[in-house]
Parts: C-alpha cells; structure tokens; sequence
C-alpha cells in the first residue's frame, strides 16, 4: 500500500492523520492513505514559497526550461505506471488515463519552451529620449486548486505555467485523487526543483483549500471545481484584491441536423456523453436534434449506447469504468429519478454490478425532454445526457445558448453555411463541427463564457496572461 506525504519547502512530509484512498472500480482495494493536513501546512508551504520566490524569479530561463522538461520526460517514461494509477484512483478506463498521462507529460514540455519565449514589447514614447519597455512579470506565489475528474492533466496545466513564468506554487489537488498530484510532486523533486518553489498539501477542500484562498501571502488563485465553490472563490479573492482564474462546469450542447451524418453524429454523441463516464466538464448533456433526422438518431444512439461495456476501469475492453465514488453515484440516480418524473422516456441510468464492488451505472438517455427541465438546467457529472427536438438551426442555437454555462458546444452538420453561422452566434469558449464537444488539444486555450468560467484562459500561449503581470517602464539616459 502507498502513502502519499505532502511536499513542503522540498521536504517530504509524512501522511499523519492519513485518509485512505479507494478504487472505485473495486471497493475493497484500498489503494493508499495520504496526508489529511491542517491549515498550519498551508502557512508552512506559503512561507517556503515566498522565501523560494525572488531566487526562482530572477533564474534564467533555460532552467526553467530544464526543471520542467525533465518533468515531462519523466512523465511520459512512466506513462503506463502512472496510467494504472490514475485508472485505479479516478476510474477513468486505462487507455484514458494513459492518454490523460500523456497529456499532463505534454503539457511539461510545451511550457518548458514557454519559459524560453517569454517576451516583453518596445513601444515608441510620445516624449524625446524616452524608451518604453512593457515587461511580463510573475505574479508571486500562486494557489492552485484541482478536481479529481483530470487528476494529473489539470495540475499539470496549472504547475507548469506557474513555473515557467517564475512564480512559485502550492498546490492542494482534490480529496479523491491524491496518488496523481503526489506523482507531480515526485517528479518535480526528483528532478531537482528547488526547495520551496513548489509545494504540495493534501487535505480538505474547506479546510486546506480554504486557507489557500484567504492567506496573505498568496498572490493569486487559479481554480478548477464545481461553480458553486469557484464563485465562492472568486468573490473572496476579489475581496482580499487576489488575481483569480476560475474553471467550473458545464451544461455543453450538441446540436444535430438534419444534414448531419449519422457515422459522425452518432459516435460523437457517445463519445462526448459518455466517455469518462460522462465525469469531464465539456461533457455533451444536451442533445439537441432536428425532427428529420431525431427519431434514425435517437434509434442508433440508445442501441449504442446500450452497447458499451461498462466495467473495471483496468479490464482491457472496459469503454465506461465506475463513478468517481458513492456521493456523486447518489447524485447521479437522483438525477435519473428527476428525469423520470420529467422525461417522456428514460433509458437505462440504474446502478448494476461490476465485476467487484464498485460505484458502477449504467449510461443514460433521457427522451423527450425540454430544455427548461432540471436534468437541462443543471451539470450532473455522470454518464447522462438528453435529447431536446427543435425544429430548425435557428431553435437549435437559441436551445444552445439557453444555459447558464458557456464552456463547449458541438455541431454535427454538413452544411458550412450552419457550421460557420454556430461558431460565430453560439456563446461558448469551444466550439466543435463534427467532433464531440470533450477531447481539446494541450497548447492550445482553454475555457468558456458565463457560469463556465472566469478571469482569463488556461492552457497554451494564453496562460501567459493569468501567470505573469505587466510593468510599463519609461527609461531616459
Ligand atoms: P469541487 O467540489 O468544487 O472541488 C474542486 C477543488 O476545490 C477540490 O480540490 C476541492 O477539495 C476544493 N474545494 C472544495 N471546497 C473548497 C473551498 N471551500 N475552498 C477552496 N477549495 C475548495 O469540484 P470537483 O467535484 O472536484 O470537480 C468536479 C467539477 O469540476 C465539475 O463541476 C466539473 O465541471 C468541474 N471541472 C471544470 C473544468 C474546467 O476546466 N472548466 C475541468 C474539470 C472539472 P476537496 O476535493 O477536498 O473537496
């Protein structure tokens, strides 16, 4: 069994007051038991973060460079190893997770070369003999805050910004998937980080999470979670006057046409709904299809999805593994339960067995419903997803943009005509033609609109903006 310690000022700190960390493919199989910390880790991270600063801030670039490209070189060395492990945590079925593996290892290199491009601009000055220089610098000591759903990907998208632009991290990953964050944290260390520059501290979202957000000696928050806590967030950083960046949920659309092809339509919609067990912020839950084509739609996608096998994250042709644990299981049969009391139609959604005790359930579609229905308004986070009918393009986009939330949105059609008239009108920080609205590339922004998200992009060249501040300076001889 493993024990994941917390990481602070580059010394391992051992898992007291340790919680225990389950499969949720296989109950009994405890995988780990990590740190539980208290707010007093916090101000001991904080602190070696602000003594680490002005060195790592003042370092040159190419060690930067160097610290985060051996990072992920040995991400992806370890890509199978670490794979098992967050299929094994998260649930995810291993050839994701591998995937998601590969990504955050990606993700390391491409801000290794970031470090080495950043770039300040000479502008002219209106005055003789002035030189204006606008400068990036680091923010300071940035908190970062992860969900369990990408468990390795999303710290990844947050820590490697966060370095190459010369800031120091604390890092608090979720309470579900700590072995993930821990192999970060061993990664950076092995590969010579230096004390203090990043830390990690496991614990409670209310209680280590908490003391990130409202301690004084952290510059910035940079969020992933669900948009009740983010809003939260975001209204005491903007309190305390911290810079904040806050990634939430979705409620994503997938309009279908009636030009649409049902080779491309059908597995697209699986695709988004599902995979993941549905548990991915851009997740199609809206499927919002034209009459000419809903009812061969609708007959190909139930018979489909009642197809997929459901199963042990680890066994090889598992295409959905388990629920993330009990709590978002409840959550998600409550949600089928409100659908059958608001759906003319529900398809599968119950709880059934896996091969070991375990949070497994069934995919879900849900017919015959309007977009005004709880099951449309609010973010589920399972493997559920519902069919509106709408009669033209144009209702398709008004349903779409009907939504508190903005992150992604998908269009299954042949016309160009509609696809370029969605991507301009739809109101989402994505936009998918014929592919399913998850599944993004990694040097390339992320994030939404509304509800979605808030403050400025993650991910690729844009994540320069959240990461570094800018100084104008006029220079005469
Ligand atoms: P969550 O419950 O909001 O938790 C997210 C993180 O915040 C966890 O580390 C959590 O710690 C911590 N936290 C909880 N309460 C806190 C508080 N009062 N102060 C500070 N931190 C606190 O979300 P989740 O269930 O882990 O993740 C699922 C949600 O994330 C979904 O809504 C999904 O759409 C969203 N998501 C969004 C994106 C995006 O980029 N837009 C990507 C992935 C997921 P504990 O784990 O200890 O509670």
């Amino acid at each position: 069994m493993l024990s994941f310690g917390n990481l602070i000022g580059g010394q391992w700190i051992p898992a007291e007051d340790a919680r225990a960390n389950v499969n949720p493919s296989d109950t009994n199989d405890i995988i780990g038991h990590y740190a539980s910390a208290d707010a007093s880790a916090v101000d001991a991270a904080v602190a070696a973060a602000r003594d680490a600063f002005e060195a790592w801030s003042q370092t040159s670039p190419q060690v930067r460079h160097d610290l985060l490209d051996a990072v992920g070189t040995s991400i992806l060395a370890r890509k199978e190893e670490i794979g098992r492990l967050l299929a094994r945590e998260e649930g995810k079925t291993l050839p994701e997770a591998i995937g998601e593996t590969t990504r955050a290892g990606q993700v390391f290199k491409f801000f290794a070369g970031e470090a080495l491009r950043i770039a300040g601009d000479a502008q002219a000055s209106t005055r003789p003999d002035i030189d204006v220089e606008v400068i990036r610098e680091p923010v300071g000591v940035v908190g970062l805050i992860t969900p369990w759903n990408f468990p390795i990907a999303i710290p990844a998208w947050k820590i490697a910004p966060a370095l190459a632009y010369g800031n120091c991290a604390v890092l608090k990953p979720a309470d579900l998937t700590p072995g993930c964050a821990h192999v970060i944290a061993e990664a950076l260390h092995e590969a010579g980080c230096p004390s203090g520059v990043f830390n990690l501290v496991m614990g409670r979202g209310s209680v280590v999470g908490e003391a990130i957000v409202t301690h004084d000696g952290i510059d910035a928050v940079s969020f992933t979670g669900s948009a009740a806590t983010g809003a939260r967030i975001a209204e005491t950083c903007g309190r305390l006057r911290k810079k904040v960046q806050t990634e939430m949920g979705g409620k994503n659309p997938m309009v279908v046409l009636d030009d649409a092809d049902l080779d491309i339509a059908v597995p697209a919609c699986l695709n988004g709904a599902y995979f993941s067990t549905g548990q991915r912020c851009t997740a199609s839950s809206r499927l919002i299809v034209q009459s000419g084509i809903h009812d061969a739609f609708v007959e190909r996608l139930s018979r489909e999805m009642q197809a997929l096998k459901v199963g042990d994250a680890l066994d090889a042709g598992t295409q959905i593994g388990p629920v993330v644990d009990e709590r978002q299981l409840a959550s998600n049969l409550d949600y089928v339960a409100i659908a059958r009391s608001e759906a003319a139609e529900v398809i599968g959604g119950d709880r059934i067995d896996g091969p070991a005790p375990g949070f497994f359930q069934a995919p879900a579609l849900f017919l015959g419903t309007d977009n005004g229905m709880r099951i449309n308004r609010e973010e589920i986070f399972g493997p559920c997803a519902s069919v509106i009918r709408v009669t033209n393009a144009e209702e398709a986009l008004a349903v779409a943009n009907d939504t508190e939330f903005g992150l992604s949105a998908g269009i299954c059609t042949s016309s160009l005509k509609h696809a370029r008239t969605f991507r301009r009108r739809v109101e989402a920080g994505m936009v998918m033609v014929n592919l399913p609205t998850a599944g993004v590339d990694y040097h390339v922004p992320f994030g939404g609109r509304k509800g979605s998200s808030y403050g400025a992009r993650e991910q690729g060249r844009y994540a320069v903006e959240f990461y570094t501040t800018v100084k104008t300076s006029y220079i005469s001889a």
